[in-house]
Parts: structure tokens; C-alpha cells; sequence
């Protein structure tokens, strides 16, 4: 399993192109013949395709198939996720469990954190997105079919079919404690089988979206610096997609704060 900031930039790579993508998408469904992938995913540079995603540990080639490897698999359960039919009230709903935490990946922006992936049974399917005023800072995203918590540095995505990602996270026992005040908070709410009244939406001030951008004063924004591009962003006088640089993949976990925090804007 990948695990240096070598390695991890080895799977950022692989996965930032769209042939790869589509490469990987294929695999989910079934291992391929070469042939299949070229009459989807096209001949051109196929080979190289299929070299970056080995290097990064995603995928394997063995006498002209080409199948998921362990990693790969873990990798690509984290991004399929479906959005479920929604809800109109907890009624039903059973308490949720803590049935697995794994230490995934080290954190793109801070390689002495990690990405924990973990397992809440049953799904919450569709009463998700009921949950929402639950949290000081929590958006329900309908694209995704998840709600993302923010906690600090620490976003947790929780998905409606039980599955959980953390960023940022120092460690497996830090990981634990907050999925267990996540289970306790949510177990509350089910038990009193009320929905949460809806909450006044957090205001985010521009400090706090500075702390997450580059800080490199670079200007291709348009500003002169990234304090006003973060004075002009919480104006509503400019856009994040502006800041180009966060699209490096070391700024990966700063931009997923920072489209959440665009969202209290
Ligand atoms: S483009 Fe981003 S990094 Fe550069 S000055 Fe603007 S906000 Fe800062």
C-alpha cells in the first residue's frame, strides 16, 4: 500500500488523468483483456496509461489482463459513491454502529497525517441529509449523496451507504474518538426520532479561508496577495477557482476545506 509522499503523489498522478480515470472505472465493474480497454479507453499511449497506474500500485497486468490490485480496490470504493432517495424524518431510522476504521493513505498537504476510511452500519441512506443541523459546521452535498463535517483541520465525509472518510487525521486513536462522538451525536438524534430543527448557517471570516491557501503572494488569482484574494473571496468579489495553484495535488486536502468552507459564505 502506498504510503510515502512519494508514493502518494505516484497515485495523484496516475488518477489525474481522464484516460486513467476511465481505466479505473472499467476495473471496478471486472478484471479486462488489454483489447477491451483499447476499444473503450482508446490505443493511444494505452501502454503508458497502464504503466503510471502499476507504478502507483492501482492496478496489475498479468499475461494481457488487467485487474484492481488490494490498494486499488480501497482506492476506488471511496469515490463510488451513490446519493440515496431522501427521507422525511428519522422515524425508523436504527442506531448507527461503528463497524470498521482503516488507515488509508498519508494527507496530499501533510504527509504526517492520514486519510482513515471506515465502515458505519446500518447505511443511513436517505435520512442523511435529515442530520445536517446536527452539526455547528456540516453541509449535506445531493451530487455525492454525503454529508461532510468539518471539525477543525479535519473534514468527515459520511456517505449514505456507511461509508466514511477523515482527512487530516494524527492518528488511528484520534480517528476512533471522533467517529465515536459522530455515533453518539447521531444515535441521540435517532433515539428521540425528531428531526434536528434547522440551525443559523456559521459565518466563516476571511482568516479562516486564509489559513487554508497557499500563501505564496503569487498573484495569478488576480490579487496582490493571498490575504486579499481571501478578504475579496469572502466579499463575494471573487472565485476560488481563481487560486489555480491549489489544483497542485499538495494543496488537495486545503482545496476540499476550503469548498466547504465556501459553502457558509
Ligand atoms: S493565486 Fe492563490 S496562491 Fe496565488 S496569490 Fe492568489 S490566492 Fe495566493
Amino acid at each position: 500500500m502506498p504510503g510515502s509522499p512519494a508514493e502518494v503523489k505516484l497515485v495523484s498522478n496516475a488518477m489525474a488523468n481522464a484516460t486513467r480515470r476511465k481505466i479505473m472505472a472499467m476495473l471496478v465493474e471486472k478484471d479486462r483483456t488489454h483489447e477491451e480497454i483499447e476499444k473503450t479507453a482508446g490505443a493511444s499511449m494505452l501502454d503508458y496509461h497502464l504503466q503510471m497506474l502499476q507504478q502507483a500500485g492501482l492496478a496489475d497486468v498479468k499475461e494481457g489482463m488487467v485487474s484492481l490490485t488490494e490498494f486499488g480496490k480501497n482506492f476506488m470504493e471511496t469515490k463510488a459513491e451513490k446519493p440515496a432517495e431522501a427521507k422525511a424524518d428519522l422515524k425508523g431510522t436504527k442506531p448507527l454502529q461503528v463497524t470498521e476504521v482503516r488507515q488509508l493513505l498519508p494527507c496530499i498537504a501533510d504527509a504526517s497525517k492520514f486519510r482513515i476510511i471506515a465502515r458505519a452500519e446500518p447505511a443511513l441512506g436517505g435520512a442523511l441529509k435529515l442530520l445536517e443541523p446536527l452539526f455547528p459546521r456540516a453541509r449535506y452535498s445531493e451530487r455525492i449523496g454525503a454529508l461532510i463535517i468539518q471539525k477543525g483541520n479535519i473534514l468527515i465525509t459520511l456517505y449514505s451507504t456507511g461509508n466514511i472518510t477523515l482527512t487530516m487525521i494524527g492518528s488511528e486513536d484520534e480517528a476512533r474518538a471522533i467517529l465515536e462522538g459522530l455515533k453518539e451525536t447521531i444515535n441521540e438524534a435517532i433515539a428521540k426520532g425528531v428531526t434536528p430543527v434547522p440551525r443559523e448557517r456559521v459565518k466563516v471570516d476571511h482568516t479562516e479561508v486564509y489559513k487554508y491557501l497557499p500563501k505564496t503572494d503569487c498573484k495569478i488569482c488576480g490579487e496582490q496577495s493571498c490575504y486579499s484574494f481571501a478578504i475579496r473571496l469572502v466579499g463575494g468579489e471573487t472565485a476560488l477557482e481563481k487560486c489555480t495553484p491549489l489544483l497542485e495535488p499538495r494543496f488537495a486536502t486545503s482545496l476540499e476545506t476550503l469548498r466547504a468552507l465556501r459553502e457558509y459564505l
